[in-house]
């Protein structure tokens, strides 16, 4: 593999770095850093997105002919590891990652050319819905039910967990549409609008203070046969195949090491006692470690966009690595953070959005941030399937 950039890729991340001081403006950048959660506010991330959108950088991994910039796999990596250093607000939606990759394998060509253009301009946000109570790590056993009535079909019952579904304007959701056989043999997905008769949005506080989850319920929501992913009862290939693009389908090495930059800056100012953490050997020692982790973890998905690149998609095992390592690495960077700020950890902001507090330098920003984002970073060992359910889909693997 060769690390050096070509004469054309260091003018092409000029290109970015241009870019990104005239669009990215601190009003963007200072909404990144008093974010805890895993994507940007929408009032925030749309405003970056249209931006993106005007320049054709949207949707980086996508094919050109729905509207992707038909760039290298060297160009997606200094694109999103340039964005991350600068502190984008971060907002590759489910739709921009999750959805779009499945419309394109299994949706018809009504459907890709109704839904992709909207979900790059930002009309149409989406929200996933698939876990249910009872219905989590094993999402097979689902009970959300949809039966068929002339052209549509009828749904009732609830999720649970779904992100952002309040600032969302649609919902991909997997419905049980047969009783018999093997569970996973009814499932079936659809897309659905939100603002559905029928449909109520019930908010969820998470452990770090932000609206961010919801529960969604379905009172005979009627949803067009044609807003059906795939044939009846197959959802479960294509939500296999949706999961693989969660949990690997984007690059994570620019977030991991904005968020390891944002770590060094906290330790390098003096604490109450006068001393920086960088200078303790031992911190230095679990600081470099995480750098190598990330490095690690950089080749590992380069190994697998590579592959999405060639027209396929993460893998199954690779997704699960990198799903376990970018939890692994965010939650020891998070919890170095929250040790570094030391007491001042404790303190916390009860209001949201933190935007709105008055504004401070952004070192004493990243301070107030640091126990927020400690709470936030647990959950990345669950959200998109938890590490034992990663473990097992790689065990598996290798046991067979
Ligand atoms: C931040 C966040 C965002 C999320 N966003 C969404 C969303 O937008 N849409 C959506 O549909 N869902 C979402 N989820 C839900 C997420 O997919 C589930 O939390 C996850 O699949 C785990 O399911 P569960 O919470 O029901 O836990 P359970 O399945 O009840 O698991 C509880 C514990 O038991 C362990 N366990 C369960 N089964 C096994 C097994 N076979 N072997 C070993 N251990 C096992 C699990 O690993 C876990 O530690 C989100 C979750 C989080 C935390």
């Amino acid at each position: 593999m060769d690390l050096f950039l070509s004469e054309e890729e260091v003018a092409f991340r000029d290109e970015v770095r241009a870019f990104l001081d005239a669009e990215l403006d601190p009003g963007l950048r200072r909404s990144e850093r008093l974010n805890p959660c895993f994507i940007a506010h929408p009032s925030y991330g749309l405003l970056w997105q249209a931006k993106l959108a005007r320049r054709g950088w949207a949707v980086p991994t996508w094919p050109t002919e729905h509207g992707g910039p038909a760039w290298t796999l060297t160009q997606r990596y200094i694109f999103d590891q340039e964005c991350e250093r600068r502190g984008e607000p971060r907002f590759r939606t489910q739709g921009i990652k999750m959805l779009a990759p499945v419309l394109m394998r299994y949706g018809t060509p009504a459907q890709k050319m109704h839904y992709l253009p909207r979900i790059i301009s930002g009309e149409h946000v989406w929200a996933q819905g698939y876990s249910e109570p009872g219905a989590g790590s094993d999402l097979a056993a689902l009970r959300t039910k949809a039966v068929r009535d002339g052209d549509d079909y009828v749904v009732n019952g609830s999720k649970i967990w779904a992100s952002m579904a309040h600032e969302s304007t649609h919902i991909f959701s997997l419905v049980r549409t047969a009783d018999t056989g093997k569970k996973q043999e009814g499932i079936t997905f659809l897309l659905m609008a939100l603002d559905a008769p029928g449909i109520t949005i019930r908010p969820i506080k998470s452990i770090c203070g932000s609206h961010e989850f919801n529960e969604v319920f379905f009172d005979n929501v009627r949803v067009p046969v044609g807003n059906r992913v795939g044939e009846e009862n197959s959802g479960w290939e294509v939500t296999k195949y949706l999961l693989e693009f969660e949990r690997g389908g984007n690059p994570a090495g620019g977030m991991l090491r904005a968020w390891h930059g944002r770590l060094l800056r906290l330790a390098s100012v003096p604490g109450p006692d006068g001393g920086r953490a960088i200078d303790d050997p031992v911190f230095a020692t679990q600081f470099a470690e995480i750098g190598m982790d990330i490095d690690a973890n950089d080749m590992i998905e380069l190994t697998a966009m590579s592959k999405v690149q060639a027209g396929g998609n993460p893998g199954a095992i690779a997704s699960s690595v990198m799903k376990l390592e970018r939890s692994r690495i965010r939650q020891a960077i998070s919890e170095l953070a929250a040790m570094v700020v030391g007491m001042d950890a404790v303190r916390w902001e009860t209001s949201r959005p933190l935007t709105d507090l008055p504004e401070a330098p952004q070192i004493e920003e990243e301070r107030m941030m640091a126990s927020a984002i400690y709470f936030n970073s647990r959950s990345q060992s669950l959200l998109g399937g938890s590490n034992e359910i990663q473990l097992e889909i790689i065990a598996r693997d290798l046991l067979r």
